[in-house]
């Protein structure tokens, strides 16, 4: 992870300027959890929390030291490298099948698991399901199906297109 960091600062894809933070080019913020938190609880809707993190995944996928990996496996490795730096929490691939179009993720540490009042990781399953739709070249949706919001020891995510859906 700390080596990501390293290569993103060598290459100026992450610059720290006097009041300003670029990531690839865009200004970025860092700001402590709770605050992050505070701002998605006021949210409320967890459909809403879910389409904004989707942005996000986008935005993560489009990041473009991704255009120079031409396999697809190798982007959607330092897409979840670069997943961790951000501070959700540690992602890992469970399972996936490019083919079948379908993936499996699980995530230790979810920073929700701090939040007083959202019962899941709604934010993070967007995220998940944004980056995933342009991996697959399809709309995908992400589906959490363990949180440790509702005690399990970690959070797993299902991710799969309409089209893979449909064969199950
Ligand atoms: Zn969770």
């Amino acid at each position: 992870m700390y080596n990501l960091i390293t290569k993103l600062s060598l290459s100026k894809q992450l610059r720290f300027e006097e009041g300003r933070i670029l990531l690839f080019g865009k200004p970025t913020i860092i700001l402590p959890a709770e605050c992050f938190l505070s701002l998605t609880e006021d949210v409320g809707n967890y459909e809403a929390l879910y389409e904004k993190g989707k942005i996000l995944g986008k935005e993560l996928y489009f990041a473009p030291h991704l255009n120079l990996v031409e396999d697809e496996k190798k982007a959607l490795i330092l897409l979840i490298q670069l997943f961790n730096v951000l501070g959700f929490g540690k992602l890992r691939i469970g399972e996936i099948k490019f083919d079948e179009k379908r993936a499996i993720f699980t995530l230790e540490n979810s920073i929700f698991g701090i939040s007083k009042s959202i019962g899941g990781c709604y934010y993070i399953s967007g995220i998940i399901a944004g980056f995933m739709s342009e991996v697959f070249g399809e709309d995908t949706e992400c589906i959490e199906r363990e949180c440790i919001k509702r005690g399990s020891p970690r959070c797993e995510f299902v991710v799969m297109t309409k089209t893979s859906k449909s064969k199950y």
